[in-house]
C-alpha cells in the first residue's frame, strides 16, 4: 500500500543524517546501535504501517511520563495530583532541578522532577514501591496492548549514577511533595524508564492516547478522555522540554521524546505515530526523529493548528 511506501522513502530522506551523539550519561545506552532506524503509523482502528526498524526494542526512558502522568490522574483524581505537579512549560531541560517558588512543585509532569512525583501518585495512595512499579508496568502494557519488559542492564547503569535524579526527589521530599524514602522513588522511577519497547508498540501507545484511552488493538479503555485530554495538552506544551515551542509551532503534534531514541506523537482522532532513532540533539531529541515528524506533519498537514 501507499502508506508503507511513503515511510521507507521518508526513512531513506533522513537516513545519511548522522549528527547527534547517542546519550552517553546512562552507560548502557552509549552501546546502542546508533543506525537504527523506524517509523510506524498506527490508525484509531487498529492497523499498522511502518518501515525500517519497528521491532527492534529499546528501552522507553521519558516517553513513559506521559502515560504515568495519566495513570496517576486515573488512579488518585486530578485535584490531588495537580496539587503535587503543575501543568506550566518550563522551557528547560529535562532534568533541571526547578521547582516552583515557595512551594517546591514541579512545574509540569514531562520533566524529570514532575515525572519523579508523577510516579509516586500511580496506584493507590500507600501502595509499596514494589506494588507501584507494578502497577506502572501494568499500565504501560494496556497502553501497548502487550506485556512489557524491563532492561535490568539499562535499569542497573541509569541507577548506578543516578546522582541528579536522587538530588531532585531529595528536593521534592525536603517539600512534601514525596512523603516517602526518595530512593525508592527514582528506582522506581527508574524501573518506569527501562520498560522496553518497539516502535510498534509506542505507536499503539501513542494511538491509545489519539483514541480517547482506547487501545485500537486490545479495546480496552485503559483511562478516561478527560485524562487522555489533560495528558495530551501537557504533552503539546511540555513534551518537547526547551524546544517545545519550537515543535508547537513547527510541528504542531503533541509529543514525547526519550533519550533511547524513541519518539511518539498522538492526533487527537487521527493517530499514533512513532519514530526511532538513537542520536540525540542537544535537547535530548532525537535528530531524524525530530526531521521525519516535520516531514510527515508538513506532508500529510498534520498540525493541530491548521485548518483541514
Ligand atoms: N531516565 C531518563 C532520566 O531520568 C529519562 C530522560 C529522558 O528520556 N529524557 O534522565
Amino acid at each position: 500500500s501507499i502508506i508503507p511506501d511513503y515511510l521507507t522513502d521518508a526513512l531513506g530522506d533522513v537516513e545519511p543524517d548522522v549528527s547527534g551523539e547517542l546519550a552517553a550519561y546512562i552507560p548502557e545506552l552509549a552501546g546502542a546501535d546508533p543506525d537504527r532506524l523506524g517509523a510506524v503509523f498506527a490508525t484509531l482502528d487498529g492497523r499498522i504501517y511502518g518501515a525500517g526498524d519497528i521491532d527492534h526494542e529499546f528501552t522507553i526512558q521519558s516517553i513513559s511520563k506521559p502515560f504515568t502522568y495519566a495513570l496517576a490522574l486515573a488512579d488518585r483524581g486530578f485535584y490531588p495530583v495537580l496539587d503535587k505537579v503543575g501543568v506550566e512549560p518550563s522551557g528547560e531541560a529535562f532534568n533541571q532541578i526547578s521547582l516552583e517558588q515557595g512551594t517546591g512543585r514541579p512545574l509540569n509532569p514531562m520533566i524529570n522532577a514532575g515525572a519523579i512525583t508523577a510516579h509516586s501518585l500511580a496506584g493507590p495512595q500507600g501502595l509499596d514501591p514494589a506494588g507501584r512499579v507494578e502497577r506502572v508496568i501494568d499500565g504501560l502494557s494496556a497502553f501497548a496492548g502487550r506485556r512489557l519488559a524491563v532492561d535490568e542492564a539499562v535499569c542497573a547503569s541509569e541507577m548506578a549514577d543516578a546522582h541528579r535524579n536522587l538530588a531532585i526527589a531529595h528536593m521534592l521530599r525536603s517539600y512534601d511533595i514525596l512523603t516517602e524514602d526518595p530512593t525508592a522513588v527514582v528506582e522506581g522511577y527508574v524501573r518506569q524508564c527501562s520498560v522496553l519497547v518497539s516502535a510498534r508498540d509506542l505507536a499503539v501507545m501513542a494511538a491509545t492516547l489519539a483514541n480517547g484511552g482506547v487501545n485500537p488493538l486490545s479495546g480496552e479503555q485503559v483511562v478516561h478522555q478527560p485524562v487522555v485530554r489533560q495528558v495530551l495538552s501537557v504533552m503539546a506544551t511540555c513534551g518537547m522540554y526547551d524546544a517545545a515551542g519550537d515543535w508547537a509551532t513547527h510541528v504542531g503534534i503533541p509529543a514525547k521524546s526519550g533519550v533511547a531514541g524513541g519518539l511518539i506523537g498522538a492526533l487527537p482522532g487521527q493517530i499514533g505515530i512513532a519514530t526511532f532513532s538513537p542520536r540525540l540533539d542537544a535537547h535530548g531529541n532525537s535528530v531524524r526523529g525530530v526531521s521525519l515528524f516535520e516531514q510527515f506533519s508538513s506532508d500529510a498537514g498534520l498540525h493541530v493548528m491548521e485548518v483541514p
